[in-house]
């Protein structure tokens, strides 16, 4: 089954908007077995979109579009597919009246005509519910093709690709089953994981496909097979790796179904032990606590954290000791496993980390080279740190300091 993705506006082309949305539905529509041909992206012009379908029909048996659905003049994907599918715009009560809800609910201003417009569909189309916003979704069968246009609001798109296209292209196509599952691999890089799961690899049945995505602190192998025993075919090899694995490398951690993050892990691990963790926030700036509250559930493990900034805030309100801070600068192992206690202490809590550094670009106040970050970690059986000198820019070093920060949690 193959599929062809149509983005449409013209903040696409000038490169205001990233299109992020091709990314999600090709993932999406991977997972069900469904492969994407084609991406194009287009402006919001009449003839640009009846070119892109013509050709995309001529390929592919699904044709997805975004974008331009929105109440605004320029937006003229519908009028373009009540055009191309020879069909009328006819009001739609469902949409109007969801439509009505979301305006009570969210806007509480008179409801203007270019919004009730948008309940106006082809006659032709089934309409995929939006609940999250005002423009419907549009489902259309042209002979064996499909054609299914959505919003470009990517929450809004998300959330209908999930709940209506993917559970309907099931359901019509009964497309056979690619099933991707990624191993996640800490703490060993990408020539020595290859050199010592060679043998497995090199006995790998035909029908997998194996690829190695490193990435800063981690390396994900993905396992992909094909076909309704997919699973089993999987479950197999991971079994076998899972059997080298631990024998080699004590580095090694774990490995996950999905693309499951380390922070997810971690939280995961101290929930099972019924444990708590706090952190202490300088150079990360309240970004490694962020990564643990965007996982649901974190309220079972995360008690909270400080962002301690300034220097002065760590001494009046993390409690650090000022002589500390002065004898060997507040960038230093020292002053990172204090606030970790501090930390510790504060939010009563099993483990807490810590981050202190300087990320640049320029030197700053602390005498610290730009660059360095320590991270410590304090637990009940003490407390240790970790020295790191990251290269700039600023936010490399802060996102370096992060991941570093989680590898030596998950230990
Ligand atoms: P507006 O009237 O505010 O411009 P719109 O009527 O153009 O919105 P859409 O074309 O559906 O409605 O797009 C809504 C918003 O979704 C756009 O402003 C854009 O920021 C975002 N968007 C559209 N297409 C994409 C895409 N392919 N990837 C990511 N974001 C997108
Ligand atoms: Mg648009």
């Amino acid at each position: 089954m193959l599929a062809e993705i149509i983005t449409i506006g013209d903040e696409l082309l000038i490169g205001q908007v990233v299109d992020t949305n091709s990314a999600f539905i090709a993932k999406e529509l991977n997972k069900i077995g469904v492969s994407v041909y084609q991406i194009t992206s287009i402006q919001d012009d009449k003839e640009h979109i009846l070119q892109a379908f013509k050709e995309a029909e001529s390929r592919v048996d699904i044709i997805l579009i975004t974008g331009g659905l929105g109440p605004t003049k320029d937006d003229i994907t519908k009028k373009t597919i009540a055009e191309y599918f020879n069909d009328t715009l006819v009001r739609n009560p469902d949409v109007l009246k969801n439509i009505e809800t979301l305006w009570k609910r969210y806007v509480r201003q008179t409801l203007l005509q270019v919004n009730k417009d948008q309940a106006f569909v082809p006659s032709k189309a089934k309409v995929l519910m939006n609940t999250l916003g005002t423009a419907p979704g549009m489902w259309l069968e042209k002979n064996d093709k499909t054609f299914i246009a959505l919003p470009g609001v990517p929450f809004e798109m998300r959330n209908l690709i999930t709940t209506e296209v993917v559970p309907k292209l099931k359901d019509k196509y009964d497309a056979p089953f690619i099933l991707h599952r990624t191993l996640l691999i800490y703490g060993l890089g990408e020539s020595t994981l290859a050199d010592r799961i060679q043998d497995w690899e090199d006995n790998l049945p035909k029908h997998i496909k194996l690829a190695y995505l490193p990435s800063i602190g981690k390396m994900r192998l993905r396992l992909s097979s094909k076909g309704f025993n997919a699973k089993q075919i999987i479950d197999d090899v991971q079994k076998q790796i899972d059997a080298v694995l631990p024998l080699v490398v004590n580095e090694f951690v774990g490995f996950e179904e999905d693309e499951k993050s380390l922070e997810a892990f971690i939280g995961e691990k101290l929930t099972e032990q019924e444990q708590t963790l706090a952190v202490v926030e300088s150079c990360t700036g309240g970004k490694l606590a962020g990564r643990f509250t965007a996982n649901s559930g974190a309220s079972a493990y995360f008690k909270g954290g400080m962002v301690s900034y300034a220097t002065q805030t760590k001494i009046d309100v993390l409690g650090v000791s000022k002589s500390i801070i002065d004898k060997y600068s507040v960038v230093s192992a020292q002053v990172a496993e204090a606030m970790a206690q501090q930390a510790r202490q504060l939010f009563k809590t099993d483990y807490a980390v810590a981050t202190t550094g300087n990320a640049g670009p320029t030197k700053g106040d602390a005498d610290a080279e730009v660059g360095t970050v320590f991270v410590a970690i304090a637990s009940k059986s003490g407390v240790f740190s970790e020295k790191f000198i990251f290269p700039q820019p600023r936010e490399r070093v802060v996102n370096k300091a992060i991941s570093m920060a989680l590898e030596m949690l998950q230990k």
